[in-house]
């Protein structure tokens, strides 16, 4: 099935999961997916790394048991600027014999000392060369605060137009905490001619050191009752744990009011932070379906 029908009948609820790393078997994550799996949500997506130097055998042994052990609908993540054709034939071809047929299109993070392919320089030409290999449903990222290499937010809009018009039919954001910051940029995407369904990246937080690397990475704003929480909270992992759980709540409350298309719950493969989220909004998404 393909991720992009979903939006015309319901406020599509998503997660996101990674592979462990290369020191961990694979199936250290497959509990984790049992848990998610008893939550229902629409489709469960699945990391690839930027690194160009696997195959996504790991992400695509996830998506394939997503599919027929847990019977939910996979989406794999692609990423592009350090990967050759060759590769992503390669990669496009697996994900073809397992029955996956919906991707999350990136150019994926510069890697220091390693240099780029010359193959693909942006996401857009993936999403064009992937629709011309082909009938894949794609999904782009997209950046609510801009992203961080763009000089600006309207350039960043002019960019992710390019995406759309390759084929993207629906996009994830980047996580945010402020969600007028989102409500802006969905306004200014409205304006750009831009409209495929976009679902709003949200990510619990549940520890301080997780906060400073995604934000560091990402630069997401962090309004003041959000700092308070941190400031408050910091030596105290359950405390923070718990106010990290109830903001991620009220943001998604909120964000279904405004009548959001979907909500991505960046689950950073914890099934009880996940499963806290669930109970607490699965009424708040069912009353935003559309039918
Ligand atoms: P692009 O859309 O190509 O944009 C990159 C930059 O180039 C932007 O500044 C943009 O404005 C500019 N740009 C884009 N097109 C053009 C153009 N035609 N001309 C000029 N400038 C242009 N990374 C991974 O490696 N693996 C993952 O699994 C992964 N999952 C992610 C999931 C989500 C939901 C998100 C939001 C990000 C994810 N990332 C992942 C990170 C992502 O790869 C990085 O944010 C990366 O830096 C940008 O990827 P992109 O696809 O948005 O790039």
């Amino acid at each position: 099935m393909k991720i992009a029908s979903l939006f015309k009948k319901k406020t599509v609820f998503s997660f996101e999961v990674f592979p462990p790393k290369k020191t961990s078997p694979i199936d250290s994550v497959y509990n984790a997916l049992d848990e998610l799996e008893k939550l229902h949500p629409d489709f469960i997506s699945v990391t690839l790394g930027a690194g160009g130097s696997g195959n996504g055998a790991n992400t695509i042994a996830i998506a394939k048991r997503l599919k027929e052990k847990n019977n939910l609908l996979p989406m794999s993540h692609l990423p592009c600027i350090h990967y050759t054709k060759a590769q992503i034939d390669e990669i496009l071809e697996s994900f073809k014999e397992n029955g996956i047929e919906n991707i999350l299109a990136l150019r994926g993070d510069m890697i220091p000392d390693l240099v780029p392919t010359t193959d693909f320089k942006y996401a857009c030409d993936l999403i064009e060369y992937i629709n011309s290999k082909g009938d894949f449903d794609i999904a782009a990222a997209c950046y609510p605060e801009g992203h961080t290499e763009s000089p600006n937010i309207d350039i960043d809009i002019e960019n992710l137009k390019r995406k759309v018009d390759a084929g993207a039919s629906h996009l994830i954001s980047q996580l945010f905490f402020d969600n007028d910051a989102f409500y802006n940029f969905r306004w200014k995407t409205m304006k750009a001619g831009i409209d495929v369904p976009i679902e709003a990246g949200i990510m619990p937080v549940t520890s301080r050191k997780q906060i400073e690397r995604m934000v560091s990475m990402c630069g997401a704003s962090m309004p003041r009752k959000f700092t308070r929480i941190i400031q408050k909270y910091e030596n105290n992992p359950e405390a923070l744990r718990d106010a990290g759980i109830a903001y991620a709540i009220d943001q998604i409350i909120d964000l279904v009011a405004e009548g959001v298309d979907g909500i991505h719950l960046y689950t950073m493969n914890n099934p009880y932070v996940a499963k806290r989220i669930s109970e607490a909004v699965s009424g708040v998404i069912k009353a935003g379906d559309k039918n």
